[in-house]
């Protein structure tokens, strides 16, 4: 075998084993996690192998592969978006160009009637030669500077429709970037971003409420029926806590197993209503395989909340309803907790202490 002819086979053995290696972890043969795979594979980046094999339960979902892509290859969202950026400029400065293209033609067309004018006007007789020829150059210069703008107008429509392609595609990136892949909610980014807010409008304190809420022994569930039920459950809970509000409301996945919903224009009681409302609607649902008949519930959740004008800043709003939330879990789970001055999470090295004075 000559050299060339062995690094082929060498080089295709590679792609089978990263092919195999692929369709073990149950990854989509895409050429996007096939360069993933590769560079994991040939070794030149053991942090990214090391992420990789971390995957050894579960199937990694789409969204985490192309996370690992942008952290470690450097392909990713971000890139896309200034590649979009870039071509937006691009737009821009095409249209800036037709612009000032059709500035100059309008301005020649201007001062050449200005001086056809000007030499009409100084004579005292016109003669017919003279004024035929005039009349030729205004005919032939109006002609030209009437294409040039309808050049320009099917320049503009045409930049424009690049450009509102250019803004859906950011848009949609902007979507991405701020959604929980599992549950469809807004993700942890697009809730901080949101919590912040809630401190920009302090007369809006008093009927605005961060409410938390877990999902009760929900290890017990990936235990029993393992990681994949798990996140269908996840998925499920996030639907009817969606569908249990209304669609301004905004709600979202902050972490693992736990739902954020920040309610605005309500009481107290109104918000302790809703909260109680969701939390038996939930406890009401049944949870079951509807191909094998498996139950998988019942599947509670406790309930953390915290009014904006208890807390002096968006850190410590979380912090109150985070609290609340521990004891509503300890109080025994499956029920909603209003924070109260006086109660207080420490953490004891072996687990969380709840204090309440
Ligand atoms: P508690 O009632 O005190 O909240 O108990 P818990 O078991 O729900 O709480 P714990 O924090 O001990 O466990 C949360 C579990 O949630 C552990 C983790 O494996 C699981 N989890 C986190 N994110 C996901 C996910 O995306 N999918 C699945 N299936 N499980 C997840
Ligand atoms: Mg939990
Ligand atoms: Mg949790």
């Amino acid at each position: 075998m000559t050299t060339a002819v062995a690094h082929k086979a060498q080089a295709s053995d590679i792609a089978t084993q990263i092919m195999q290696a692929m369709r073990g972890m149950g990854v989509s043969p895409i050429p996007r996690n096939y360069q993933l795979f590769y560079e994991a594979y040939i070794g030149t980046n053991p942090a990214l192998a090391r992420e990789l094999s971390q995957y050894s339960l579960r199937a990694p979902r789409q969204e985490e592969l192309d996370a690992l892509a942008a952290a470690h290859l450097g392909h990713n969202g971000v890139s896309a978006v200034e590649r979009a950026h870039s071509r937006l400029q691009g737009e821009l400065d095409g249209l800036l160009k037709l612009l000032r293209d059709e500035q100059a033609s309008l301005e020649t067309y201007n001062r050449l009637l200005g001086e056809t004018a000007s030499r009409i006007s100084t004579k005292s007789t016109l003669s017919v030669d003279l004024i035929r020829n005039v009349i030729e150059i205004l005919a032939e210069a109006t002609d030209e500077t009437l294409a040039n703008g309808e050049r320009t107008a099917e320049g503009m429509a045409h930049h424009s429709q690049e450009m509102e392609e250019v803004r859906r595609e950011l848009d949609e990136y902007k979507r991405i970037a701020n959604t929980d892949s599992l549950t469809r909610l807004a993700n942890r980014r697009a809730f901080d971003e949101r919590l912040a807010a809630i401190y920009d409008d302090p007369m809006q304190l008093p009927v605005t409420a961060l409410v938390l809420a877990d999902i009760d022994n929900f290890k017990r569930i990936n235990d029993t029926h393992g990681h994949p039920v798990g996140d269908k459950i996840l998925a499920s809970v996030g639907a009817i806590i969606r569908s249990s509000l209304r669609k301004d409301v905004f709600v979202a996945r902050t972490g693992g197993e736990e739902f954020a919903i920040i309610l605005e224009h309500k009481t107290l009681d109104e918000v302790m209503e809703i909260c109680e409302r969701i939390r038996r609607a939930l406890e009401a649902r049944p949870f079951r395989n509807s191909r094998t008949g498996v139950d998988y519930g019942p599947v509670t959740i406790s309930i953390g909340f915290a009014m904006g004008s208890q807390a002096a800043d968006p850190g410590e709003l979380y912090v109150r309803s985070d609290t609340a939330l521990y004891c509503a879990k300890h109080g025994g789970r499956n029920r909603t907790v209003l924070f109260e001055e006086g109660m207080r999470k420490e953490y004891s090295g072996k687990g969380w202490l709840i204090y309440r004075q």
